[in-house]
């Protein structure tokens, strides 16, 4: 089995993490603010590669109780400047929750896992929601796997092998999957997959 996270990618974002941090948006995607109608009001949520911080804000304002974390020690340093708060280093194969959470949001985070341990960090994921929990994630779609020009690693995966993956992981009550196409940080616009989906209850 490979290392359960990307070397180059991590060493790209430490190197990268104030110039990245900046060039993001500073509005929160309007699906993120649709999926956070669907939680209980004041819940808990667990962001995964949480960046500089942009949506744990938006979730904060919103109300819920966040647990920001990120595996790249200069992306919780930026983090933390932005929410005036401690923000966990924590790489995806570190999650070890049981039950815990209400939902975990992962916006353009779980498409850097070497596509062979996705389906272990989305076991992960699945056990740390508690029955009925939700998720969010969004991948990059079309084509395959491989680095981009900055040296990023991408999973890509097509939606019926992000769906056997998410399957596989767990029992989900709902799971509905958005294909569109957008802008990222560099190149031309891509296939992104958004992924929302219920743990069963
Ligand atoms: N979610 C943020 C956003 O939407 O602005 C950041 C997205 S950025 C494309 C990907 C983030 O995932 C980076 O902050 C990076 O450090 C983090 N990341 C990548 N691989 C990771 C891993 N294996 N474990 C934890 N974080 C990781």
């Amino acid at each position: 089995m490979a290392e359960a996270f990307d070397p180059k990618t991590l060493a790209f974002y430490a190197a990268e993490a104030s110039v990245y941090v900046k060039a993001r948006p500073e509005e929160c995607a309007c699906h993120l603010s649709a999926f956070l109608d669907l939680l209980p009001l004041g819940g808990s949520i667990l962001e995964l590669g949480c960046g500089g911080g942009i949506d744990a804000a938006y979730m904060i304002e919103r109300g819920f109780v966040v647990d920001p974390t990120d595996g790249v020690p200069a992306m919780t340093v930026e983090a933390e400047v932005r929410l005036g708060r401690p923000v966990r280093l924590m790489r995806f194969d570190e999650l070890e929750a049981h039950a815990a959470y209400d939902a975990v949001v992962a916006n353009a985070s779980l498409l850097h896992v070497p596509r062979e341990c996705l389906p272990d960090i989305l076991t992960r994921i699945w056990r740390a929601l508690k029955p009925a929990g939700w998720h969010l994630a969004s991948y990059k779609t079309g084509g395959d796997e491989g680095y981009d020009e900055l040296g990023r690693y991408y999973n890509r995966p097509s939606a019926a092998l992000a769906e056997a993956f998410y399957r596989g992981a767990g029992d989900w009550a709902v799971y509905d999957v958005e294909e569109s196409f957008e802008p990222g940080y560099v190149g031309k616009p891509s296939a992104w997959l958004k992924i929302n989906a219920r743990k069963a209850g």
